[in-house]
């Protein structure tokens, strides 16, 4: 958690008009950098937002707003959704995603003006925002963003997960009033919590000054022991694993002592570019992985795009319900060539080192035995050029209802299972991972997700299938005793997380731990569930 003034605090009118010319001027690089080689589709969404950027009215009304006290990037942020506002409500579908391209530039500049120390007095901050894309979190500054605060999303949602890797303290999900706190107020962001506290108290603020020393403390006697592995008083051996979500991430979990990887999330090599990653490309950035991990397993993810991560070159028809469309293995599965190029990368990589391969948004056997054709094919093809692949594990995501439910059938098929606790919470819960309206159902310990878990726990001990969580639950303190008693042998979780995790899974006896999963299974809801487990068994 952090505590710090609201971004960004605005300086005198003519600093935060310079500040918001630099990151226009920044932005525009950007977008031009993007252009070249852009596919002819991307290419005119960028020459739309680069037009855009040179608006005067937009400008006009960014410097009005300056004029009166605003920060550039509520000034920017404030202009842009007006003007995007405008086009919202229109029947034509190229008006509205005119809408959307305004808004993904504003958000550009706002991150520019976040990342950047150019706004404001450049001390570190928290940044107060409508929403921001993952890829946008990923450029923040944490060093210049203290805390994350968005008016939308959810805990589980991208935005959030990626926040929290780079060590960002964020709460999403707050509402239109956060809009409305004023630059310079102080807020205390508690991510643990989930709770925003608008100009705290002087206790308040001592309290959390205290909470904070404690936390860091615990996290600093966690790290000492990071290196070991996590085995429970009674001697059950959890692998804690890292997910990886970008380039930077493997250097910081191998130095929290991460047990390897249980998700590499390969959507960073895809995402806001404008053409795909080429097969050399994707082997080389998965064979570095396994080269830092030196010898230890990296599980990477095949492309998990649609919903809320799509892709610009791979324009796809509007769905009205994203989430429930064409979105990870079901995409892969209609360009077969794209998975093709991914599968045969993953190949090469694992002459680096151990390597699994999963697939994302397996819904029913035959779609995991069809991702396995490919990836037969693609192992035959290599040999074909000369190219020997080891053997590679070969891994389902459980994160639809239906898969949890037929997980007996999938283990047979599959190595292990690894369960994405975000989008089987969403899917069970029918709550929107994103969607702050409904974060209260979107609890992973609900009763109802945890008794589809232990299933798939059962199913995977049966069928001979290691069984992994990947999702956000594997790093929840409420969750980790839960999801240890009913057998999950594998916790991943981002880097910082994994050596609190392991600390927490020394503390636990594991068949206290399953009498505890039993009970917890047995109650109502998730937030009886969570006063259980509070009171039976303390985070470490
Ligand atoms: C999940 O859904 O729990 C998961 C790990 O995948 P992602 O968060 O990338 O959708
Ligand atoms: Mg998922």
């Amino acid at each position: 958690s952090a505590g710090a003034p609201a971004a960004a605090p605005s300086g005198d009118p003519a600093t935060e008009r310079a500040a918001l010319g630099a990151a226009l001027d920044a932005v525009a690089d950007d977008l031009a950098a993007l252009r070249e080689g852009a596919a002819a589709a991307t290419a005119d969404i960028l020459d739309a937002q680069a037009l855009a950027l040179a608006d005067t009215e937009l400008m006009g009304a960014a410097h009005a707003a300056i004029d009166g006290g605003r920060s550039a990037a509520r000034a920017w942020h404030d202009a842009v959704d007006a003007a995007a506002a405008a086009y919202d409500g229109l029947d034509d579908e190229y008006l509205r995603a005119r809408a959307a391209d305004l808004r993904d530039l504003g958000r550009r500049v706002v991150a520019r003006l976040a990342g950047d120390a150019t706004a404001g007095d450049g001390a570190p901050a928290v940044l107060v925002a409508e929403d921001l894309g993952a890829a946008e979190v990923a450029e923040l500054d944490p060093a210049r963003v203290r805390a994350l605060a968005t008016a939308a999303g959810g805990p589980t949602s991208h935005a959030s997960i990626i926040a929290r890797g780079l060590g960002i303290p964020a709460v999403a999900g707050l509402g239109a009033s956060a809009l409305a706190i004023p630059d310079g107020t102080m807020l205390i962001v508690d991510g643990g919590a989930g709770t925003v506290d608008v100009a705290p108290g002087a206790e308040a603020v001592a309290a959390h000054e205290a909470r904070a020393r404690e936390d860091a403390a615990r996290e600093a006697r966690a790290r000492e022991r990071s290196g070991e592995p996590a085995v429970t008083a009674d001697g059950r051996h959890v692998e804690v694993a890292a997910n990886i979500g970008g380039p930077g991430d493997v250097a910081a979990a191998v130095a929290a002592g991460a047990d390897g990887v249980g998700l590499l999330r390969s959507e960073f090599l895809f995402l806001e570019r404008a053409e795909p990653p080429s097969e050399d490309e994707q082997a080389a950035a998965y064979a570095e992985a396994a080269r830092a991990f030196g010898g230890r397993r990296v599980v990477v993810r095949t492309l998990d795009a649609g919903a809320d991560k799509p892709l610009r070159y791979l324009p796809r028809a509007a769905e009205a319900n994203p989430f429930l469309g064409v979105r990870g293995l079901r995409l892969a599965l209609e360009h077969p060539e794209a998975l093709r190029t991914q599968l045969r990368a993953a190949l090469r990589a694992a002459a680096a080192g151990p390597i699994g391969i999963m697939f994302p948004m397996v819904s029913e056997v035959d779609e995991l035995r069809r991702a396995r054709a490919a990836l037969d094919e693609a192992r035959e093809a290599l040999a074909r050029e000369g190219v020997e692949a080891p053997a590679v594990e070969v891994g389902a995501m459980v994160e639809v209802p239906a898969a949890a439910i037929m997980a007996e059938e999938l283990a047979a098929e599959a190595d292990f299972l690894s369960i994405g606790t975000n989008d089987l919470t969403q899917y069970v819960m029918a709550a929107e991972r994103g969607n702050a309206g409904v974060a209260r159902l979107s609890d992973p310990v609900h009763p109802a997700v945890l008794r589809l878990i232990a299933g798939v726990a059962r199913a995977g001990r049966a069928g001979g299938a290691r069984v992994a969580v990947c999702g956000e639950a594997a790093s929840d303190p409420a969750a980790v005793p839960l999801l240890v008693g009913m057998g999950v042998g594998e916790l991943s979780v981002a880097p910082r997380r994994v050596p609190l995790v392991k600390a927490q899974v020394r503390g636990l006896d594991a068949d206290a731990a399953g009498a505890l999963a039993d009970r917890a299974m047995g109650l109502e809801g998730a937030a009886e569930v969570r006063a259980l487990v509070a009171s039976e068994a303390p985070p470490a």
